[in-house]
């Protein structure tokens, strides 16, 4: 009997009958790995044509990039971290060095330590108010504070977002449990991620586009057909439920509104070919100090001749929408304007970042608006023990990063477990929790 919305075709026969991830990225890896340790037939569904998601590492010439998401943030409890050690990948544990500036350029020790006061006056304000209601980042800094515009660039980088957008309650849940130790993968982030999917059956370049969870058997509508499962864990970035990309039967408002409530910001990533042997390994610029668009550059990255550029918030946003090169302009001018302009010839653009117009992701990480606190839980809270959610922004408090991705995914697959008892009994998960 057909059913009264659109969500219906005739299911196919694949793998996934006893649960089906949707969304590739850190957390529907590590749901859909932890599923299939326990024994359980599960099948990762995938809109795009890779694995990794906001995890992104790219070959350019010999050397390996992340897109994406490139340290391991919280780095001594992060399960990345030991998921490199047991797959032998390399962690790199230099210290990032965002606070210092390559030979003082542009921005002299006198200036960074009254930068430095007012980014403490400013953290101090927002931690004292904490008691109180939510409000926004920039209610603890003056509009015409000198420092503003660099403490709005750095909650570009950490937020995705300018000050006023972000808010306090949400901030302080990350930055009060994450830790110093910020290390990186020398194969590439996005590389431990996929690795991490090897074996697992997956569906790519799959779009989901309806989830029919009216009965015991959840029917997912995809771009390809539909599957029959019994238990369905949502993976994808908020911006896909915001926009309605995925839709429910019944409806989920609730789930709606969440993700209207944690959009994505935006950061974008530019990287520099640059010729010639004088980049020290691992230094650090501030393009410009006194401006809120400026981006942060990482300068031989592994001892790698180029320069990784961070552009963050509304500035990444600016430069997105003015096309293709105008992120290598901007940067490339800030580089020259500190470097000299001998340097012009020798920085060459090999890849660029335009995260925002990424199709089924639409956007970098997640921040929540003033007051959304709650819709974090509400969005990774399951439905009818059918329907379950994960991705980082479920994250109380390690949102936007792919460690937290990989945590909702690990406890959305361990709540699937709890509902399918007879299954899990006998396999263990071997995955880390
Ligand atoms: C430039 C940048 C830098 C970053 N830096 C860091 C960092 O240094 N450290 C850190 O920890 N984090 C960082 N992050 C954030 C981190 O990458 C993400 O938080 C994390 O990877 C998100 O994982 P996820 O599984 O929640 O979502 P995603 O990785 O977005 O995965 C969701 C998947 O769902 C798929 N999908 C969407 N819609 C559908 C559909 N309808 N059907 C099927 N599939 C669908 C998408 O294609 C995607 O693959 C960075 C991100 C960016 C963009």
């Amino acid at each position: 009997m057909p059913a009264t919305s659109g969500c219906w075709s005739r299911p196919e026969r694949v793998a996934g009958a006893d649960a089906v991830v949707v969304g590739a990225g850190a957390a529907g890896i590590a749901a859909a790995r932890r599923l299939q340790e326990a024994g359980l037939d599960v099948l990762l569904v995938e809109a795009g044509n890779r694995l990794g998601g906001r995890a992104y590492s790219v070959r350019i010439e010999d050397m390996t990039v992340d897109l994406g998401c490139g340290w391991l943030h919280s780095a001594r409890r992060n399960p990345w971290t030991e998921l490199a050690g047991h797959y032998g990948f390399t962690v790199d544990r230099s210290p990032a060095n965002w606070s210092t500036q390559w030979r003082d350029l542009g921005f002299p020790p006198a200036e960074r330590h009254a930068y430095h006061e007012a980014w403490m006056r400013w953290e101090e304000a927002a931690h004292a108010a904490l008691t109180g209601p939510d409000q926004p980042l920039s209610a603890f800094i003056a509009p015409d504070d000198p420092w503003r515009p660099l403490i709005d660039a750095v909650s570009g980088y950490v937020n995705g977002a300018p000050l006023s957008r972000v808010s306090l309650h949400d901030w302080a849940a990350y930055e009060d449990s994450a830790t110093e130790d910020n290390w990186a993968v020398r194969e590439g982030y996005g590389t431990l991620v996929a690795r991490h999917a090897e074996g697992l059956a997956v569906r790519l370049d799959t779009i989901v586009t309806c989830i029919d969870h009216r009965a015991q058997t959840v029917r997912v509508e995809t771009s390809r057909g539909t599957i029959e499962t019994r238990r369905v864990i949502v993976c994808v970035p908020s911006t896909m439920l915001t926009g309605e990309r995925i839709t429910f039967d019944p409806p989920l408002p609730d789930k709606h509104a969440a993700a209207t409530a944690l959009p994505l910001g935006l950061a974008d990533k530019l990287f520099l070919h640059v010729d010639g042997t004088d980049l020290p390994d691992n230094g650090h610029l501030i393009g410009n100090p006194y401006s809120a668009c400026t981006a942060s550059y990482r300068l031989g990255p592994f001892g790698l001749p180029l320069i990784e550029c961070f552009f963050g918030g509304d500035c990444a946003e600016a430069l997105e929408t003015d096309g293709d090169g105008a992120a290598a302009d901007f940067a490339i001018s800030e580089l020259v304007a500190l470097l000299g302009s001998d340097w012009r010839a020798r920085l060459i653009p090999v890849a660029a970042t335009r995260w925002r117009a990424e199709p089924h992701i639409h956007g970098s990480y997640s921040h929540a608006h003033v007051g959304a606190v709650p819709q974090r839980a509400v969005l990774a809270a399951p439905v009818e023990d059918r329907l379950f959610f994960a991705g980082e922004a479920c994250s109380t408090h390690d949102f936007s990063t792919a460690h937290g991705a990989f945590q909702t995914g690990v406890a959305a697959a361990d709540a699937v477990i709890g509902t399918l008892p007879f299954r899990s009994r006998f396999t263990a998960p071997a995955s880390l929790a």
